[in-house]
């Protein structure tokens, strides 16, 4: 096959069709603010090197307007750099939390590597990094710790979870 720029991928049927159902999922509205008047793009999450547009999956995608098009560019910029000049034991924790905000496929099997990564995990379930610890030995799975998680108490220096934050 011969070599194609990014932007002649972008114009392939296949990305077109991609772009069309990110769309269409979003019933032509920005996903942020829910404009339909203003042109709507869709924003690309994240690339990979060597991976077409069209092979990314749904998620990576959201239906915007192009204010908040650039708004949400210019967080994620900020959020990358941020993550750049972590400390070694910061970067493990803020991968933890990562992990399980993105735990979108519950029968993946977790892979805490470290103490700061279960730290993260903790942060992010609300309980006490100790008493995660004590019960992963015996899940292997994030539908697994998500359960076992509940039964736990909740750690009163735990940092607010945006659900926290949106129930009333
Ligand atoms: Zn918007």
């Amino acid at each position: 096959m011969a070599f194609k720029t990014y932007t002649e991928l972008l114009r392939h049927p296949n990305w077109q069709r991609k772009r069309l159902e990110v769309l269409t999922l979003a019933q032509f509205a920005c996903e942020h603010c829910g404009d339909k008047e203003t042109t709507l793009n869709v924003h690309h999450g994240y690339y990979e090197k060597g991976k077409k547009p069209r092979e990314y999956p749904l998620n990576c995608f959201t239906c915007l307007c192009e204010p908040c098009h650039e708004k949400v560019q210019e967080i994620l910029a900020t959020t990358r750099r941020q993550i750049g000049t972590l400390d070694r034991y910061d970067v493990q924790r803020a991968a933890g939390y990562l992990a399980m905000l993105d735990a979108v496929h519950p029968d993946d099997v977790i892979d805490a590597w470290t103490t700061d990564f279960v730290q993260g995990m903790a942060d992010y379930l609300g309980v006490r990094c100790q008493h995660l610890l004590e019960e992963l030995d015996n899940c292997m799975t994030y539908a697994e710790i998500l359960k076992v998680a509940e039964q736990l108490p909740k750690a009163p220096e735990a940092r607010l979870r945006r659900q926290d934050l949106t129930d009333g």
